[in-house]
């Protein structure tokens, strides 16, 4: 059975990009009579608006989309927490009190997802007054479970390269996981057997076929989809203006558009004015 999520942060309002991510996961659960879930990734304390899950919602019926929903992520920390507690047990996992500028004033390289992090506190070396991060020790990671692949359904089987990312943080400051860990456990918790996201991500599966194997989780395939990009070329995002632009799917809704029409023609690729869908993979080798 094929099991897909939509996994949208209620950080801003969702746009056609999010439409087309969600349209391609639903699509492929669908037709394979799998699941398709929804679930909201919460977790971002600061930036969190909850209110915005009740739009999430409404744009994705307006689209014709069905869906079942499966607990949020901040009802999960337990999990995210016993994981890490797990991790760092096992010694995989270290304190990193840095700021992000303390990084940058060291000139790090730079790989596909950023700064890679110098290693810094590697070691117990930091000031325990202050408040810290948790890292995975990638060297040691990678020692422990030695050469892994992903299978990714367009891209195809891809040797784990996690050396370029540096020791990720898996526990942030201000929140109980980061990205990383608490998406690879969600969807293990779930039971999603196809991880359907944007290619803007295609490098996070690296790290998350890692964690699976540490954390003797399941593994699923991916299927990365092409980005919608704007006139200027850049991926819509959520905190621009694209909502202004016009493609914000609550705004569209509420000016009368048919959603189930607009679906049809994301289908068959056929981009509103002004938007490109960009070739696979985005932004990376
Ligand atoms: N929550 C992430 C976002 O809104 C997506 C996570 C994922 O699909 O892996 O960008
Ligand atoms: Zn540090």
């Amino acid at each position: 059975m094929i099991v897909t999520r939509f996994a949208p942060s209620p950080n801003g309002p969702l746009h056609l990009g999010h439409a087309y991510s969600a349209i391609v996961a639903h699509d492929l659960a669908k037709q394979a009579s799998g699941r398709f879930l929804l679930r909201i990734e919460d977790i971002d304390g600061g930036r969190s608006r909850p209110e915005l899950a009740d739009d999430f919602r409404r744009d994705l019926a307006w689209l014709g989309l069905e869906w079942e929903d499966v607990p949020d992520q901040s009802t999960r920390l337990d999990t995210y927490e016993a994981a890490a507690r797990r991790l760092m047990n096992e010694g995989l996992l270290y304190r990193c009190t840095c700021t992000r500028a303390e990084i940058q004033a060291l000139e790090p390289e730079i790989g596909p997802e950023g700064m890679i992090y110098p290693g810094t506190c590697k070691g117990e070396n930091f000031d325990p007054a202050r408040p810290a991060a948790l890292r995975l020790d990638m060297a040691k990671a990678m020692a422990r479970t030695g050469p892994l692949s992903w299978e990714d359904e367009r891209a195809g089987v891809i040797e784990v390269d996690p050396r370029q990312f540096g020791d990720v943080v898996l526990v942030r400051k201000d929140a109980p996981a980061s990205y990383h860990l608490a998406v690879t456990l969600d969807d293990a918790v779930d039971g999603v057997t196809l991880v359907t996201r944007g290619s803007d991500l295609f490098f996070a599966s690296h790290i998350h076929r890692l964690l699976q194997e540490l954390l003797e989780l399941p593994v699923p395939r991916w299927h990365h989809h092409g980005l919608l990009l704007g006139e200027d070329g850049k991926k819509l995002a959520k905190s621009s203006k694209s909502g202004e632009r016009g493609f914000g799917l609550t705004e569209l809704r509420e000016a009368g558009e048919d959603g189930r029409a607009l679906a049809e023609r994301l289908r068959m690729g056929q981009m509103p004015c002004g938007i490109t869908l960009a070739r696979f993979p985005h932004g990376g080798s």
